[in-house]
């Protein structure tokens, strides 16, 4: 009840407004010809002055002065309402429309009372036709330029003819009485022409007030963001615009914090939608009510949030992050529901982290995604480093785009070896890329921002491919290994990139080995499973590759069947020293023997560890010690040469050897 009550007021207050919008813009259309207001007062001054002198008559000259009188008065008002509308005073709509009415209902009468006058006291036909002439040209001018006061023009029209036609009847003869009957006539027709003329004015200036009403709630509506109510990007970016331009110092300092729920897309998925929205409304509310004037918050869309702090440095910013930090750190209560939502934020300080609005936002981005790598629930203000990060990865992009339309991607490979034969049993395809600027990339930084582009699943093809026209022509117990990345296994293209690539090459399944990582297991929703297992019936084998460095469970040894384990080159770097290492390398090799699979080591680079890893029973090998990745004709050559662990590390030691002298 009280909410209609306080609706229905606050449309009563919105007519009220818009009524009164409307009575401003009439009045304004009294004063809205200032030549025609002083034409009028002109003519009525030189044609009165004109008959007093004609008829020397006291009573016609007063009637001449008081007219005059008016006109200047009516002149000056004008000249005032102009000046004060010019300096922008808040003109009194009400007393400028008074000051206007009394000087056209005095004029008007004047007029009226001039022409009856001068018609009933002299018979001098020019008198006549001037007192007659000024009144009804009058009146005519005057019903449609006063028709935005409608009254005022009727009332004009009536006190300047009605006079004038009675002053006609009683002057007498026949064409004055038709005159006469005629001007009656008239102020019908001139109240007619005011009253529609004031009801075409009305509807358009309402039209346009009404207009005008919806732009300023379409404007407020596109600056709010319909979820949460607060502000939008659009209107955040308006914001920081309009506090760059209002800095008139470099000194001025301006805080961004972009604000990026930790987590919050699992909230989304395991508690629907519903969920998500409640959390997002919540966490604006609590972030509105953290601010607490000291800074404007709006949703960039999604779970990210930029606040904006004018006048604030990294000090200040610093400490408010740590508060809203400290808001989420414990989860956020959303009605019964405890939701456990942390928060990273990236701060960027104007104008030294950015010269403009694009610049200090991108930069409060990157700073973000800093604290995200950091480990999430923290503040990480920006670096110059981060910017340098981010372009290398933005050439990165670029380049590797290029470099895959080119095939300009190298795949070598690197002879894993068995340990009893000693001789070349597989060989690991690795990409190798030379960026025409940054010069030789690390697949280890090129794959991961391949991942994030969207372009490993090309990458992994071509080097299926690559790999497998390259191991058609080794003898057929050496096999060849790819490294999948688990982004590729989820597209569910794999598997008929894989066959074409064996039909087109002619290699058989059995000596094409598939590396995946631990990571698989994360966040497979048994399709990934599926998928692998169908590639075994057809006689790919699966490896399991960097083993012990993800996700530390071995639950999923249980249903996954790999035919081979790579123990990840870190427990082999203090394998000779560290007890810990060869105790984990020991029992992997037991679990690896009594689950029937294959076990190789990798990054074996002293003779200590491959003697240790021979003795733990370890059954192939990688390493620097024999041989890094090499092109596919050096690898070919090793093979067709028949080179065994002993030949490669000696043909190692030379390279190493020629290279140094
Ligand atoms: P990974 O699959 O574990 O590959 C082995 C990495 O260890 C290779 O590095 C290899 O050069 C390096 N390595 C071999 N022996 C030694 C050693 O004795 N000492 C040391 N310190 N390192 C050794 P690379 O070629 O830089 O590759 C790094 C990672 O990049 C690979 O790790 C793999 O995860 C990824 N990668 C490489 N090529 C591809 C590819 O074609 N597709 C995908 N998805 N990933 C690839
Ligand atoms: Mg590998
Ligand atoms: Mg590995």
């Amino acid at each position: 009840m009280r909410t209609i009550y306080k609706k229905l007021m606050m449309v009563v207050a919105n007519r009220k407004v818009q009524e009164a919008d409307i009575h401003r813009a009439l009045v304004e259309t009294l004063y809205a010809s200032p030549a025609s207001l002083a034409i009028g007062a002109l003519a009525g001054l030189v044609i009165s002055m004109t008959m007093a002198f004609i008829s020397r008559d006291l009573l016609v000259w007063i009637s001449a002065g008081m007219i005059s009188l008016i006109a200047l008065g009516r002149i000056i008002s004008a000249v005032y309402y102009y000046r004060q509308k010019r300096s922008q005073e808040s003109a009194s709509y009400h007393f400028w429309g008074n000051v206007y009415e009394l000087g056209a209902w005095a004029y008007a009468a004047m007029l009226g009372v001039q022409a009856f006058v001068t018609l009933i006291r002299f018979d001098d036909p020019a008198i006549h036709m001037l007192s007659v002439l000024l009144a009804v040209g009058y009146a005519a001018g005057i019903a449609g330029r006063n028709a935005g006061r409608v009254e005022i023009a009727v009332g004009q029209v009536c006190l300047a003819l009605l006079p004038t036609a009675a002053g006609l009847w009683l002057a007498g003869g026949q064409g004055y009485h038709v005159l006469a009957v005629i001007l009656l006539v008239m102020v019908l027709g001139m109240a007619e022409i005011s009253r529609t003329t004031h009801r075409i004015v009305v509807e358009a200036l309402r039209g346009k007030r009404q207009k005008s009403l919806l732009a300023t709630k379409y404007e407020r509506l596109a600056r709010q963001d319909s979820l949460t109510g607060i502000e939008n990007r659009m209107a955040m970016q308006i914001r920081l615009r309009d506090a760059f331009d209002a800095s008139d110092s470099p000194q001025d300092r301006l805080a961004v914090l972009w604000m990026d729920l930790d987590r919050f897309k699992e909230v989304n998925d395991s508690q629907g939608h519903m969920m998500g929205d409640a959390l997002l409304i919540t966490v604006a509310e609590k972030i509105s009510a953290l601010l607490a004037g000291r800074g404007y918050v709006a949703r960039f869309g999604g779970d990210e949030f930029v606040i904006l702090c004018p006048g604030v440095g990294l000090k200040e910013a610093q400490p408010l992050a740590d508060d809203i930090l400290a808001t989420f750190g414990c989860g956020v209560d959303v009605g019964p529901h405890h939701l456990p939502v942390t928060a990273s934020i990236g701060i960027a300080v104007g104008p030294q982290d950015g010269q403009d609005v694009d610049e200090l936002l991108q930069h409060a981005d990157l700073a973000l995604y800093e604290a995200k790598t950091r480990g999430r629930n923290c503040a990480v203000p920006f670096a110059r480093v981060m910017k340098e990060r981010f372009n290398r990865i933005h050439e990165i992009e670029r380049g590797l785009r290029l470099a895959l339309e080119q095939e300009e991607l190298a795949v070598w490979f690197q002879p894993i070896f068995d340990v009893q034969s000693g001789q070349i049993h597989i060989c690991e395809a690795l990409l190798r890329w030379r960026h025409p600027v940054l010069g030789a990339v690390s697949p280890g930084e090129f794959i991961p921002i391949a991942e994030s582009m969207g372009l490993i699943e090309a990458i992994t093809h071509y080097v299926i491919r690559q790999a497998c026209r390259e191991a058609v022509n080794w003898p057929e117990d050496v096999r060849v290994a790819v490294n999948i990345s688990p982004i590729s296994l989820r597209s569910g293209e794999l598997p008929s990139a894989i066959i074409s690539a064996l039909l087109e090459s002619g290699l058989a399944p059995s000596r094409l080995e598939l590396e995946v990582t631990e990571s698989i297991f994360l966040h497979d929703d048994g399709q990934t499973h599926q998928m692998l297992q169908d590639l075994q019936k057809i006689g790919l084998r699966m490896v399991l590759d960097d083993f012990g460095t993800g996700y530390s469970s071995l639950s999923y040894l249980r249903s996954y069947r790999f035919d081979s384990i790579k123990i990840d080159r870190c427990f082999l770097r203090g394998i000779v020293t560290s007890r810990e290492d060869q105790a984990i390398v020991r029992a992997v090799g037991h679990m690896a023997d009594a689950l029937d699979m294959e076990i190789v080591a990798e990054g074996i680079e002293t003779i200590e560890q491959l003697d240790y890893v021979r003795l733990a029973g370890i059954h192939n090998v990688q390493g620097f010690l024999m041989s890094p990745a090499r092109t596919a004709d050096e690898v070919m050559e090793m093979i067709a040469q028949g080179i065994r662990i002993k030949d490669a590390m000696a043909r190692r030691r030379d390279e190493i050897r020629a290279r140094c002298a």
